[in-house]
């Protein structure tokens, strides 16, 4: 464990001399003596996974001025942060840091000259990173911080040329939940929202793009970009990625970047873009951030997708050949709403971020595709959820869960998500879609730029939804799904035609009542695919598999929903052809939704862990960190 890091007592000389010479100038505040900085007790506050105080000091803008060097893998440079004061005379300024170096700390003067200030780092913490606390002398109100961030940064995936479809290097960013501090020092707690421009320079041959405004659609020779993010934003939606990145227009506000080889099949997949802004404004309002562009990253992005405020980011598993899995693209944009707009004020109340997507997500689903598809996706969710609620921890059987005490990466799972999603579907059912559309438009609205916690929530549910339509949900039903664990027994189970009809032909087909042959197939989407395979009683034998291979080219499968059903059970049957599909799949992708369960069951196996460790060291160096832990952790292996 790292102890207290020192300014150097050079800068305290320098800035002691500044105050004796006088220079004519209204004298400079002397800074703090450094021993009043007790960094020991620097405690995290109102948001338990951040040291900011700022609930006394705030930051209001920031200034980023970066070089991203490939070779050393870093992002150094400075920021300087504007401040806005809430309780005056408050001496100090605490950040997030992350395995930063921190270079320099100086207050920046109205006159823009720069004074050192005194500043130190306080004690490491497991997943939290390290506080910085700065000396804050009155009357500054901005300052700037010199730094460099970490090669192993876990917030930044620096890939080779050999990880890339392009064979050039590529770097992008992963802020959500708390990643923002290790490549920028700043308050890093979804409470707190601000504006900010950026200056940055990379390789002359590659393209910097940001979650802001100003995104080029072509390299600039000069190799330096400026940013501008005019709407203010909580620091888990920093972004930045550069890449050999082309770029193809869908419509007026909307386009996508992708590596050259993705760029083709990614325009076509995505051509609905355009629309699906639309679908979202109509139901909600305005969408309020410019450009809605997307960016295709490599293989290797731990998630489905990052809700980066006018760029989102997607994997390239998505891309299926027939829009089957647009669903991804709907969630990411719903977010410009629920999260991006209204955010959640801490990891706590995740489910107000993703659980309104998911709802979201689902109504522009059944606009785009019809209700009956709405219903597939619904029934999905629900028999995941309800495996997942079985097996849960205890705390985390409800809507508002107490992260307090854990890394806040473990608020991503199941339950914000799609028990969120039902408690919107209930409430749909409870006053009607008319009504419950008003409020959430009004809620959007009210709300807006802010970040609000699940009792902000509640409060204004009770008075513009409950009491404006008395008699239809109480207020302990509500308390239900936010504080009690489970599945509240009047929540609407949600019923799927086309699932029922898959669940019989499958019981026939196991019970040989049909023939394989006989399968509907044709017929079916994706999600009847997905439901069929979840689905099946017990094991399947090698023998079997291969038969079902025979007929319907499983293995081949282009569509990685249905491909990881499949390498699921061919690594329970051991079945050979679906192995060596398994291997490439590994080495290739490194989404944790897949990674992370077929690392798990190969661990499980009888056959297994040896042959996945083996494959999980080659692919290890394409891996993002988050790949990396969730595989060791499966695997049972560390570094
Ligand atoms: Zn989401």
């Amino acid at each position: 464990m790292r102890q207290y890091q020192l300014c150097s007592p050079k800068l305290a000389f320098v800035a002691l001399v500044l105050v004796l010479a006088g220079c004519g100038a209204p004298e400079p505040p002397e800074p703090p003596p450094v021993q009043a900085l007790p960094v020991d007790r620097i405690a995290t506050g109102i948001d338990p996974h951040s040291f900011a105080e700022f609930d006394r000091v705030r930051v209001s803008h920031l200034s980023l001025d970066l070089e991203a060097d490939f070779r050393r893998r870093t992002l150094s440079g400075h920021v300087v942060l504007e401040l806005e004061r809430k309780v005056p005379g408050h001496q100090r300024l605490v950040l997030d840091t992350w395995d930063l170096d921190i270079r320099d700390v100086n207050a920046v003067q109205d006159d823009g000259e720069l004074m050192p200030l005194s500043w130190r780092l306080g004690a490491d913490s497991d997943y939290l990173g390290t506080p910085l606390v700065i000396a804050l002398p009155q009357g500054i109100s901005a300052v700037r911080v010199d730094y460099a961030s970490s090669p192993d940064a876990f917030g930044l995936q620096w890939l080779d040329g050999e990880q890339t479809a392009s064979g050039r290097p590529f770097l992008y960013s992963q802020s959500q939940p708390q990643y923002a501090r290790t490549w920028v020092p700043l308050q890093d707690t979804p409470a707190v929202r601000y504006t900010f421009d950026a200056v940055v320079r990379g390789p002359r041959d590659l393209l910097v793009l940001m979650g802001a405004a100003g995104n080029a659609i072509e390299t600039n020779p000069t190799g330096e970009y400026r940013f501008e993010m005019p709407e203010p934003i909580p620091s888990y939606l920093m972004a930045i990625a550069i890449g050999d990145l082309e770029f193809a227009e869908i419509g007026p506000r909307t386009g996508i970047y992708a590596e050259s080889a993705w760029i083709g099949p990614a325009a076509e997949e995505f051509a609905g873009l355009e629309q699906m802004v639309e679908i979202g404004e109509n139901l909600y309002g305005p969408y309020r951030w410019g450009r809605y562009d997307l960016l295709v990253l490599p293989a290797s992005f731990p998630f489905g997708g990052m809700e980066n405020p006018r760029l989102s980011y997607v994997t390239p598993t998505i891309i299926a050949g027939d829009g089957s899995l647009l669903a991804l693209v709907a969630h990411e944009l719903a977010h410009s709403w629920s999260g991006n707009l209204v955010t959640n004020a801490a990891w706590r109340d995740l489910w107000l971020n993703e659980g309104f997507t998911v709802y979201f997500e689902a109504r522009i689903m059944e606009e785009l595709y019809g209700r009956e598809v709405r219903d597939q996706l619904a029934r999905l969710a629900w028999d995941g959820l309800m495996e997942t609620l079985e097996t849960a921890d205890p705390r985390d059987r409800q809507l508002v869960r107490d992260l307090s005490d854990r890394d806040p990466e473990q608020a991503f799972m199941r339950v914000p998500y799609d028990m969120g999603r039902f408690f919107l579907d209930w409430l749909e059912d409870r006053f009607g879609r008319e009504i419950l559309d008003t409020f959430l438009r009004e809620y959007f609205d009210h709300f807006a730029f802010q970040s609000i916690t699940s009792e902000d929530f509640r409060d204004y549910l009770d008075t513009h939804l409950l009491q404006a339509h008395p008699g239809r949900v109480s207020l302990d039903e509500i308390d239900a799904w936010l504080y009690q664990p489970g599945m509240p027994a009047f929540a609407v189970e949600p019923v799927s035609d086309a699932f029922e009809q898959v669940d019989d032909w499958r019981r026939r087909w196991q019970a040989d009542e049909v023939a394989l042959n006989e399968l509907p197939v044709d017929d079916w989407s994706v999600h009847q695919w997905r439901h069929f395979l979840i689905g099946l009683e017990g094991a399947l034998d090698a023998a079997q598999m291969a038969v079902m291979d025979e007929r319907f080219d499983l293995t081949g499968q282009t569509n990685y929903e249905i491909l990881f059903l499949w390498l699921m059970r061919a690594i329970e049957a051991r079945y050979e052809p679906g192995i060596e599909r398994l291997e490439r799949f590994l080495l290739e992708v490194g989404r944790n939704k897949f990674t992370r369960p077929l690392y798990q069951a190969l661990a499980d196996s009888e056959w297994g862990r040896e042959w996945a460790i083996e494959v999980y060291q080659r692919a290890r160096p394409g891996y993002h960190a988050l790949t990396r832990q969730a595989a060791e952790r499966a695997l049972g292996i560390s570094d």
